[in-house]
């Protein structure tokens, strides 16, 4: 245990930790959640401000939100783009957000060759905004439409939205990419965070507690891996403990703020390989 009033130090020495780890990885992955994006000003669903607390039909239309592409997709597009009902073009406001430290920290962590893959829970599409490359978006993206009976995905930019539905190329309506309540995970996004899960020595995990499954059971998968060794190095930067921690999944937490942490974090890797800063 640290001596009385170490607190900083504790900090300090973790960060410097994490780092090592990294450092040290030959296939670090990075996981993400809300908590890397409210940074940002993207508004949360059950905080005190959030959307359903101030709006609960929002909420109620919300579930019931791929049932309705289903049964009949120009009314499911009219309530997104806030045509009809309570929904506001919620997806187009995201749209506008920029990234935060954070973002950019884990973008110059791939940059630098450390970090291979980054698999977030977000919809916002903040990962690319901030340069990151290799991204699972793992709940969708507003970024792009997806077709439900070929997988195809395209860019929303090249649909222009006035004619309801848009149309894949298959001949079937798009809906956005974002995985709405009750809707399935797309396979190919579950199996390529899973591989992940299996190959990675090294996991970060940042502004998520880790409860919604599927995503929740990816710690989980790579714990069972052992520890050190063969097994996966699992660090996870949150405002608070988790699951995560509760349970022992992960080796350590760094407490606070994404957007201040992983900064420092990037700080001291860049101190450890300096012959990777150069190659970026
Ligand atoms: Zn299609």
């Amino acid at each position: 245990m640290k001596p009385k009033g170490g607190d900083r130090d504790h900090m300090r020495d973790l960060i410097e930790q994490a780092a090592a780890d990294l450092a040290a990885s030959n296939h670090a992955v990075v996981l993400t959640g809300a908590g890397v994006s409210t940074e940002s000003g993207v508004a949360d669903f059950r905080g005190p401000k959030g959307i359903w607390t101030t709006n609960p039909k929002a909420e109620a239309q919300a579930y019931q939100r791929y049932e309705r592409f289903l049964d009949d997709p120009r009314a499911y597009w009219e309530e997104m783009l806030g045509a009809v009902g309570t929904s506001s073009n919620f997806y187009q406001q995201i749209r506008k957000v920029a990234p935060n430290p954070g973002h950019y920290a884990i973008a110059r962590l791939e940059h630098l060759g450390i970090v291979k893959l980054t698999i977030t829970q977000n919809v916002d599409g903040l990962h690319e905004k901030a340069g990151t490359r290799n991204v699972i978006h793992y709940h969708g993206t507003v970024e792009k439409l997806r077709c439900l009976s070929c997988g195809s995905r395209f860019s929303i930019d090249e649909y222009s939205l006035e004619r309801l539905p848009p149309l894949c190329r298959c001949g079937r309506p798009l809906k956005y990419d974002v995985v709405h309540f009750e809707e399935p995970i797309p396979s190919d996004v579950m199996d390529a965070a899973e591989a992940e899960a299996m190959k990675c020595d090294v996991m970060l995990i940042c502004g998520t507690s880790a409860v919604v499954y599927p995503f929740a059971a990816l710690p989980a998968m790579a714990r069972s891996r052992g520890r050190g060794g063969s097994g996966v190095k699992i660090i996870e930067v949150n405002a608070e403990p988790t699951p995560l921690t509760h349970q022992g999944i992960s080796d350590y937490l760094i407490q606070g703020k994404t957007g201040e942490i992983l900064p420092l974090v990037v700080d001291e890797v860049t101190k450890l390989s300096p012959e990777r800063d150069k190659r970026s």
